[in-house]
């Protein structure tokens, strides 16, 4: 007896994971260091005492999408919500990619673009970002131009580089070919540039900006991702998704967060000013730092290998990014920047590592 064989085209795959080691300081997974705040924790207490939860959610999760829509100034018909960002970019890709078409990543970026790419039978194409790992707008235009993607997916800030896609960028991208634009922007608040600001522009009906509840607004553990987008995109991804994907949890959550945006935007204050200081303590040491505009920092060892570095930090009960084996990313690592407390036990066994 054996169970029948895997989809051929996916039998190398392997699921999405990072190591989890059981140390005192997690500074791997670029979640936010702080709980959400406790009014936003009691206020879903209550909603949840009174939530009917024998019932099914909202399909069409309106009362969230209104709410999203509210804060982001748009309409609630240019929202769609997913269990995470991660559900989005899948249902865009559902809709949009599938057999026969293409999405193009530059690497190195987020992986799960060209993870979800493969699993929804969309065929990747892959092109290297330069050593600044900055995108050249007239670069990628001309590879827009080569491979005609269905999809072209910009990360800003890029995970795990660090730097902000210039609106430049997005900009030629839109101009050179038909397919959509998505910019992740799961790390748009700890950064200045969005491509929000080309919405209502030249071919913006192709533009899709993702966010995600999971970094900037402390909700990891929630699952709640969103896509602003063109009413049409939006209406394609609502009719790949699964009925009620979005639980009534979810919905709760993501209301009662929009109630507590000043606690929220003070935690991405907090996080920015502790990235100034972490970087500026590593910018002493022997190592290449890329600057960065999200809540995590891309470095490279001078004279020693990335890994076992990373090994070393662990033994010192401390977990950080090894993307040291990531293409071109060579003894790369990425440390996510946590409390002022977890930043400096970082700081401190960085320091007797080097
Ligand atoms: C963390 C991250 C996400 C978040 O995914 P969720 O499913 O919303 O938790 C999305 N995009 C990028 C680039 C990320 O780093």
């Amino acid at each position: 007896m054996s169970v029948p064989s895997r989809r051929e085209d996916l039998v190398d795959l392997e699921g999405y994971h990072s190591a989890s080691v059981d140390v005192e300081v997690r500074l791997n997974t670029n979640e936010s260091p702080f709980p959400p705040p406790p009014a936003f924790v009691t206020a879903l207490q209550s909603a949840l005492a009174e939530g009917a939860l024998n019932r099914y959610p909202d399909r069409a999760a309106l009362e969230l999408r209104r709410a999203i829509a509210h804060y982001e100034g748009v309409s609630v018909e240019e929202i769609f919500c997913g269990s995470g960002s991660n559900e989005v970019l899948e249902c865009l890709l559902l809709a949009f990619g599938g057999s026969g078409r293409t999405a193009l990543v530059f690497e190195p970026t987020y992986a799960l673009h060209g993870h979800i790419s493969r699993i929804t039978q969309t065929s990747l194409t892959r092109r290297q970002r330069g050593s600044d790992f900055a995108l050249d707008p007239t670069q990628v235009a001309k590879d827009v131009i080569e491979v005609q993607p269905s999809l072209t997916f910009l990360c800003s800030p890029n995970n795990p580089t660090g730097n902000a896609e210039s609106n430049d960028v997005v900009h030629s991208a839109l101009e050179a070919g038909d397919g959509l634009i998505i910019v992740d922007e799961a790390y748009g608040q700890f950064s200045s540039e969005s491509a929000q600001e080309l919405r209502g522009g030249e071919n913006a009906e192709r533009l899709v900006i993702v966010k995600t509840f999971s970094k900037t607004w402390a909700l990891a553990g929630v699952r709640l991702g969103y896509a602003i987008g063109d009413p049409e995109v939006i209406a394609a991804c609502e009719a790949v998704a699964l009925p009620y994907h979005l639980s009534s949890l979810t919905q709760m959550a993501g209301i009662l967060a929009l109630a507590h945006v000043d606690e929220m935007d003070e935690r991405v204050r907090e996080i920015t000013k502790e990235r100034l200081r972490v970087s500026e303590a590593m910018s002493t040491m022997a190592l290449r730092l890329w600057p960065s505009e999200a809540n995590f920092i891309l470095f490279k060892p001078s004279d020693r290998s990335g890994h076992d570095v990373w090994e070393r930090l662990v033994e010192r009960s401390v977990l950080i990014r090894d993307c040291s084996s990531w293409s071109g990313l060579e003894d790369c690592l990425r440390v996510t920047i946590g409390t002022a407390n977890e930043n400096d036990r970082f700081l401190k066994a960085l320091e007797e590592v080097l």
